[in-house]
């Protein structure tokens, strides 16, 4: 059962064929992060436009390089929401107008699910789907969610927790901002970091809530220290800022995600979203979840940030549920799991 994905929800244009939702046929993405980083950041307006540049082309490589032609499909899957309204309609639209043409199911996919379904997308030989036991915690960390959630099946996201301020990624690139590293952030932190030691203390939020974060004060925390630092012409290491940062902030997620397991008495969490390509954190969840006998899954590097595989993974699952739109679809920026 093929699934066509297509993922516009922020500046990466991305098309691929899914099988039974989870063998990747082929999975392109057409990166507008040269264009943005001229800006330190997404232009919408651009992005859109980036996106109806990319898209057409992008969709007839991703069913030429799965060998397949579009009659094999099954359905359209695509980003619904949430993301930039702008970028998401021309997705939205581009589906519609497909779907209509071919006689095909159209599937609105919610985009943070579908971040969580890039851990069961594997090789050929390697069905990821059963791979992971319900009830679940999923940990979304991405450019503009920091969530964590509880599932029961393959249907359910009951958000538990969530960022009060910034996202996780978001305080990565506003920081790299800052230490003049480049856009996006959180990959040049984390190589900068390979060179340092955590040796700098941050102070880590306290916020009343079990499973709720906050990475605004840290960020301020770390902005102060460059500025003092900078104000009486002190010298730093950016490697060190970096690490110390990027193991503060490890410590915060590991530390809420794995209560959240205890509490629920769940025995698998998996990692989703951007920041989920971090070495550093993926090791110390990793540590830290054998020591409670948890069973720790994160996605393949090339499926934590934005690509239309996980979202033909969900679009299976959401066509196989009879969860398929109509061509009156809108696309929805607020839109939760
Ligand atoms: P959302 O999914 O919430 O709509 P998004 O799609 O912009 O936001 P993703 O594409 O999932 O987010 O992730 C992008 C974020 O991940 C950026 O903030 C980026 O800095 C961060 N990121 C990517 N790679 C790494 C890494 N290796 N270490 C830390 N952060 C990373
Ligand atoms: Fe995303």
């Amino acid at each position: 059962c093929y699934i066509l994905g297509i993922e516009t929800s922020c500046d990466d244009t991305s098309a691929s064929v899914v099988s039974d939702g989870y063998k990747v046929h082929s999975n392109v993405v057409g990166s507008q992060t040269e264009v943005h980083s001229l800006y330190g950041g997404v232009v919408p307006e651009i992005a859109s436009r980036e996106h109806l540049k990319l898209l057409s082309p992008l969709v007839k490589k991703a069913v030429t390089e799965a060998g397949i032609t579009f009659n094999d499909l099954s359905g359209i899957a695509v980003t619904k929401g949430p993301g930039l309204v702008g970028p998401l309609l021309v997705g939205v639209s581009f589906a519609k107008s497909f779907a209509y043409a071919k006689e095909l199911p159209l599937i609105p996919v919610n985009h943070i699910k579908a971040h969580i379904f890039a851990n069961f997308l594997s090789s050929s030989t390697n069905k990821g789907i059963y791979q992971h036991d319900f009830p679940l915690i999923a940990l979304v960390i991405s450019g503009g969610h920091t969530s964590i959630y509880y599932m029961k099946s393959y249907e359910t996201c009951e958000l538990i927790g969530s960022t009060r301020d910034d996202a996780c990624g978001e305080a990565f690139d506003k920081i790299a901002r800052a230490l003049d590293l480049g856009y996006p952030g959180g990959p040049l932190i984390e190589s900068e970091a390979f060179k340092g030691e955590p040796s700098i203390d941050f102070t880590k939020p306290k916020i009343d809530s079990k499973y709720d974060f906050s990475f605004s004060g840290l960020k301020s925390s770390v902005l102060n220290y460059l500025n003092k630092k900078k104000m009486k012409d002190e010298k730093f290491s950016v490697p060190d800022v970096c690490s110390s940062l990027q193991s503060t902030v490890a410590e915060i997620l590991v530390d809420k995600t794995i209560k959240a397991a205890l509490d629920t008495n769940v025995k698998t969490i998996l990692l989703a979203g951007g920041v989920s390509a971090n070495r550093t954190i993926r090791t110390q969840f990793t540590n830290e979840a054998s020591k409670h006998d948890i069973k720790l899954c994160f996605p393949k590097l090339n499926y934590c940030t934005d690509n239309a595989a996980m979202v033909a993974s969900l679009g299976y699952f959401n066509y196989k549920l009879g969860l398929t739109g109509t061509l009156d679809m809108n696309a929805v920026p607020n839109l939760t799991p």
